[in-house]
């Protein structure tokens, strides 16, 4: 048992995520002289995916990828180890965790900093599975361009949803946001930029009902509450109807979360799991506003707690 311990790779600090909140921690742990991995499926996390970025200060008018790959490269510039791996289980033993991954590997650290995001929630209506990547997708940016030139629908009226149906305005023929509710919860930014774009259609108060096609998807079906029924021909539908944390691989710690699932923080990014820290989108943080610059500031805030916890240690 001990020789195979012995052959284990062993940090300080393993970060789960290598999206905004794990990258930045990583820079400072590194600037810290913390030892230290990250473990993360997504470089860049969420944003990569995104198509601009245009509200980080100091940074203007940057594609979501393009971002992804500079705060890559500048946590890589220290010398970080960044494994493309899904954590499957952490495991508490007395002095350190055991974070296992899906290729069963194993990896031994003191501390533990969770910083996995969320995940984007899905409509779960009939249709949707069977359609997914025929028609159904959740990433604009990655999928956009299959539909170019071809009639489309956003589902959401969020900022997502509202910043994915411009990108796909400028590659499609139609784009028809789709919302439930009866006005946009976007930026006031983006809103104005909807209003005046002569490609982009908004149906409020509806909620789909079915997706429905042969091979690929054609239509959808509507519906409104005391209305009835009404099918929209459409090539291709993007769901952005916000996200939600996952965090059943650390469910083994006994994190507490708050009601709707968020990591409950102390100020220092601290838990209520003595050497487990988080940072970013899946925490109760900032005043849950989830955004690229709460989360890099998260993961600096609760970087910088568990270098004081360990300089206590010695
Ligand atoms: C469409 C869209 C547009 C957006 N636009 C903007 C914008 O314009 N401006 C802005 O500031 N914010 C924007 N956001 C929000 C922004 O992307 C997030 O606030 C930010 O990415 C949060 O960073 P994070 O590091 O906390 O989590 P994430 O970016 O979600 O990164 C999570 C990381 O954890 C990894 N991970 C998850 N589970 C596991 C696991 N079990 N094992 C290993 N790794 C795992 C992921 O692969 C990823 O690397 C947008 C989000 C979306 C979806």
């Amino acid at each position: 048992m001990e020789k195979m311990e012995k052959n284990k790779k062993k940090f300080n600090l393993g970060i789960i995520g290598a999206g905004p909140a794990g990258l930045s921690a990583s820079i400072y742990a590194s600037r810290y002289n913390i030892s230290h991995i990250i473990i993360g499926q997504l470089l860049g996390g969420q944003i990569s995916e995104t198509h601009s970025l245009d509200n980080y200060p100091g940074i203007e008018d940057i594609s979501g990828f393009e971002f992804s790959q500079k705060l890559g490269r500048h946590a890589k510039k220290y010398g970080v180890q960044i494994i493309s791996q899904k954590v499957r289980k952490i495991k508490k033993e007395e002095a350190f965790f055991r974070i296992i991954l899906e290729n069963k590997e194993e990896i031994i650290t003191k501390f533990i900093l969770l910083a996995t995001g969320t995940k984007r929630r899905k409509l779960n209506v009939k249709g949707e599975e069977k359609f997914l990547g025929k028609g159904v997708s959740y990433c604009a940016t990655c999928d956009g361009f299959f539909y170019k030139e071809k009639n489309v629908g956003v589902i959401g009226g969020g900022n997502s949803a509202v910043v994915s149906a411009l990108y796909l305005a400028d590659i499609c023929n139609k784009v028809c946001i789709i919302y439930r509710g009866e006005k946009l919860r976007s930026e006031p930014f983006w809103i104005e930029k909807i209003q005046k774009n002569p490609k982009i259609e908004i149906i409020f108060e509806n909620n789909v009902k079915e997706f429905l096609g042969k091979e690929k998807l054609e239509k959808i079906i509507l519906e409104k509450p005391y209305q009835g029924e009404r099918e929209i021909n459409l090539e291709g539908v993007f769901v952005e109807i916000g996200s939600y944390p996952e965090i059943s691989y650390a469910s083994d710690l006994g994190i507490i979360s708050d009601e709707e699932g968020y990591i409950k923080i102390q100020k220092n990014g601290e838990t209520n799991v003595s050497r487990v820290f988080s940072a970013g989108d899946i925490t109760n943080g900032s005043n849950k506003f989830r955004q690229v610059v709460t989360a890099v500031a998260e993961g600096a805030i609760a970087t910088e707690g568990i270098f004081e916890q360990m300089e206590k240690q010695k």
